[in-house]
């Protein structure tokens, strides 16, 4: 039996350079592919799943040859243009208060935990300085009393969960953000913050040891023949018994999930770096990370060191079942991301963004991922439903473990997910998507 996957979509549709990206020294040339080679293991993708099951595969199978392939550079995709939160907590964003049932959030949590742990491990082996790897938690700021109350309602919840939290006044949301824009915020300690692209870069050179990472290499085709897999890449192709598909949304131009996922995009700004002036006309602490009380709000990034010292605003949420975005979407998505820095620091007037980008997330309707082998020997870790950083480290780690022949509670969990429901027809799964994402951000009004 032979089967036959022509890949649809090789294009990242990414518009803009992450700023991530751009302060970042240049990297080396990029290693193509231009062989054809034979592995033990193909994994496809080199975003948070992808090198994170690249990375247990290595623990669990020591004396056997893995090869990762990414059709960009590392650091490049959706991995390395996020806002970096790494989070550990209930994150519902189709909720008010990102607060789900609390039974199933204690589980959640638990996993996200086990993932982060994993990335700490990482980032002390690899020797990330702490502007890559923070692990500083998160605060959820609210500027509104609507956003004060939603606080309100996810402490009682963190409450029931049996988790910590500190709550901060305004005054001490000032010492910590040197705005006064926020009444209240949230503190709750076991979020990681990252530098995304330096931690996807960086995390890619610590494997590399013992991975062989082709980067603008896409796999064009796959091929299941007589049990060995064949990936076709455009000057070269590797043949290996199993492979891991940690492609995210891509999923579905290798065939699989048609109609079931969701592509939202989500836009960001970074600043030019500030000169000493502004940095003490701003106040606050060096680095610190806020996610806005309500889901539809503003993510803030203060950040400081390699590109010197930086504020990130990240809004506004666009889904594009087309997977590409244009920098005309860009331009337009990110017109509010200036309001809403002058809004929180009007001391910085003068500062303007230097880097725009958008970049792509993942979601099915009943917010499940697609986990488990999906066709002999190929094994998926895709659709990570928005919190990427830590369910994309989870879901591959939990992926290098199943094709490994590890079982555990975890793994059951996944396995055991219905699969992502079917989705209504275009052009009302545009209409009906964009209305409500545009509605809940007109909602969310000053917290934007
Ligand atoms: C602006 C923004 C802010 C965000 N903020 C956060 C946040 O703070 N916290 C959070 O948890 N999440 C956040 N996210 C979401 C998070 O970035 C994603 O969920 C996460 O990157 C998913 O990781 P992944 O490894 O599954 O997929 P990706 O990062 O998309 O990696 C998949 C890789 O597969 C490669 N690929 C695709 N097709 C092929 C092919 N044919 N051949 C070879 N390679 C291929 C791609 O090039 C890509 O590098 C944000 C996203 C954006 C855009």
């Amino acid at each position: 039996m032979s089967l036959k996957i022509q890949v649809k979509n090789t294009r990242h549709g990414n518009p803009g350079v992450s700023g991530w990206y751009a302060i970042l020294p240049e990297p080396d040339p990029p290693n193509v592919l231009q062989d054809d080679i034979t592995a033990d293991w193909l994994v496809i993708g080199g975003g948070f799943a992808g090198l994170s099951a690249a990375r247990r595969l290595c623990q669990l199978r020591e004396n056997e040859s893995i090869v990762l392939l990414d059709s960009i550079r590392i650091g490049e995709g959706s991995s390395g243009r996020n806002s970096g939160f790494m989070i550990d907590l209930p994150h519902d964003i189709s909720t008010d208060s990102y607060a789900g049932a609390v039974e199933q959030d204690v589980l959640q949590t638990r996993k996200n935990r086990y993932a982060i742990a994993f990335a700490a491990k990482a980032a002390e082996e690899f020797g990330f300085p702490q502007e890559v790897f923070n692990p500083c938690g998160k605060i959820n700021a609210a500027a509104t009393e609507k956003g004060d109350q939603h606080n309100r309602e996810y402490i009682e919840h963190l409450k029931a969960m049996g988790e910590e939290s500190t709550w901060l006044d305004a005054a001490e949301m000032k010492r910590i953000t040197g705005s006064e824009y926020y009444l209240s915020g949230l503190l709750t300690p076991k979020t990681v913050t990252i530098q995304a692209a330096a931690y996807t870069r960086g995390f890619a050179r610590g494997i590399s040891r013992n991975v062989n990472i082709y980067e603008k290499t896409p796999v064009v085709a796959l091929e299941h023949t007589n049990g060995v897999w064949h990936a076709r890449t455009p000057n070269g192709s590797v043949k290996a018994s199993k492979v891991i598909l940690s492609v995210n949304g891509h999923l579905q131009s290798f065939g699989f999930m048609q109609r079931r996922l969701m592509h939202i995009f989500l836009y960001a700004s970074m600043t030019r770096a500030l000169s000493s002036a502004e940095v003490r006309k701003l106040g606050g602490e060096p680095s610190w990370g806020v996610a806005p009380a309500n889901p539809f709000g503003s993510s803030v990034r203060k950040i400081s060191g390699v590109g010197g010292h930086r504020v990130l605003m990240r809004n506004k949420f666009h889904f594009n079942s087309s997977m590409e975005a244009t920098e005309r979407d860009v331009q337009r998505a990110v017109r509010g991301h200036d309001r809403s820095f002058q809004r929180r620091f009007p001391m910085l007037k003068d500062v303007e963004m230097e880097y725009r980008w958008g970049g792509r997330l993942c979601l099915s309707w009943n917010n499940v991922p697609v986990f488990g082998e999906i066709e002999e020997s190929l094994f998926a870790a895709c659709c990570q439903n928005g919190l990427g950083v830590s369910k994309g480290t989870l879901a591959g780690i939990l992926a290098a473990e199943y094709a490994s022949g590890v079982r555990n509670s975890y793994i059951e969990d996944y396995l055991n997910e219905a699969q992502p429901t079917r989705l209504p027809p275009e052009p009302f799964v545009n209409i009906g998507a964009n209305a409500y994402l545009n509605w809940q951000e007109w909602c969310a009004g000053l917290e934007k």
